[in-house]
């Protein structure tokens, strides 16, 4: 695609979208037009859209900021098309969806700004999109969805669980990656999840969920899931993960159960004969946040190229925490814990330019953690992080 075409698919989305409300009219008018046009997708979609129409126009943004990136993009785009064989979706879907797509884009942008040029500059995009995920997805030959069943659940704090799952048959996915998963009272409302271990031959699956107050799912995941239910598992997703052989040092930051893809990857180095050093901050708002400090102890202490830092907002427990046993506060392998913000902590311990950096936990945590980081002098194209949507 050239710059020029790039250029005008920018434009008329930064116009359409900026505009005050301009994303949810764009959503609600593209999810209008081709459920009318195309009923047969409507199946497709859970019963209600709203956390679906914030995830699209942040998908297609994602997109749009890095059509000029076509080796960040295409791999991207061919990972989402092997996730999306989960709903059955075929060319003429695709098809669908982009005229949607163009026809609420022209409605918002109106005629001073839809052009000839512009048209045919989203008929190339689309294109490329839409072909990109259905050639991935028709040359992957891993099924398009596996089937869990819980074996475990257990509440590790007020609204986080710790959920062990073994599948129909093993998944191949690289430590730190992430995949959608459906329960079964939520069906249709598909949410990433990424697993705390790295993937093995018996098909077990871990994840770490918080409930966030408010959510369609994760607050059932975390309350309401059973022993013996069945979770539906798509195919991996992310570029998050240690490049085979790496000899850069590394920076690993994460929040809540955004700890759950570093530790998988830091166990899945522990089988690797030598490794960089890793600096790994682990933060939460309180103490008692910090649930999986013992696993982390234990890997800290085991290998000598990893530093585990925990930090907390706060130096205290809530007045509503209670444990009768105490917080360990002083676990070995670990180095003391750090109050404070943590991005403002991490950057506080140097530029960290010659690392390769990862973020992971709630994209208010990421982008401000990035923030700091890139105004410490850490290397913008160092700092990997999932898409955050
Ligand atoms: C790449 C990736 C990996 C993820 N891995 C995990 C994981 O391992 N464990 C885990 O618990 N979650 C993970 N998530 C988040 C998860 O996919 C859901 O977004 C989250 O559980 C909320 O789903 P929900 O249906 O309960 O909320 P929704 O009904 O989708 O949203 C309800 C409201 O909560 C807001 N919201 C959604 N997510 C968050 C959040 N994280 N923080 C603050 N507000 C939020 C929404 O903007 C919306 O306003 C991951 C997300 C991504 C993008």
């Amino acid at each position: 695609m050239d710059s020029r075409t790039v250029a005008l698919i920018r434009t008329t989305f930064k116009a359409v979208a900026a505009e005050d409300g301009g994303s949810e009219k764009l959503a609600r008018s593209f999810y209008a037009i081709l459920f009318t046009q195309y009923p047969q997708v409507r199946d497709f979609f859970p019963a209600a859209l709203d956390a679906q129409r914030d995830r699209l126009v942040k998908a297609i943004a994602y997109c749009v900021d890095r059509l000029e990136d076509p080796d960040r993009l295409l791999p991207f785009l061919a990972q989402l098309g092997r996730d999306h064989r989960k709903y059955g979706v075929v060319a003429e879907h695709y098809a669908a969806v982009g005229q949607s797509l163009k026809s609420a884009l022209e409605a918002y942008a109106g005629t001073e700004l839809w052009t000839d040029e512009i048209s045919r500059a989203w008929d190339e995009g689309i294109t490329v999109i839409a072909e990109t995920m259905i050639t991935a997805a028709d040359q992957e030959t891993t099924p398009p969805v596996w089937t869990g069943t819980v074996i475990e659940h257990r509440e590790v704090l007020r609204n986080l669980a710790i959920v062990r799952l073994a599948l129909d048959q093993p998944i191949q996915y690289a430590a730190g990656q992430y995949m959608s998963v459906q329960i079964p009272s939520r069906p249709r409302m598909w949410r990433y999840l990424s697993p705390a271990i790295p993937a093995n031959a018996a098909g077990e699956l871990e994840f770490h969920i918080r409930g966030v107050t408010g959510g369609w799912v994760s607050p059932a995941m975390v309350g309401h899931t059973r022993v013996g239910e069945q979770w539906l598992i798509g195919s991996p997703l992310g570029g998050l993960g240690v490049p085979r052989n790496t000899r850069r040092k590394m920076l690993m930051v994460g929040c809540g159960t955004g700890i759950a893809p570093l530790r998988a990857q830091l166990m899945a180095m522990t089988a690797r004969r030598s490794n960089p050093k890793v600096d790994l901050f682990v933060g939460g708002h309180y103490p008692c946040d910090l649930y999986d400090l013992d696993v982390l102890s234990q890997l800290a202490c085991a290998n000598k190229w990893l530093t585990v830092t925990p930090v907390t907002e706060s130096d205290e427990n809530p007045w509503w925490h209670f444990d009768s046993t105490e917080e360990p506060i002083d676990l070995p392998g670990l180095q003391p814990r750090q109050i404070g913000q943590i991005g403002k902590i991490v950057a506080g311990h140097g530029n960290w330019d010659d690392r390769d950096v990862q973020i992971v936990g709630s994209p208010s945590m990421v982008q401000t953690t990035k923030f700091r980081l890139m105004a410490a002098g850490t290397p913008t194209g160092n700092i990997r992080h999932d898409p955050l949507f």
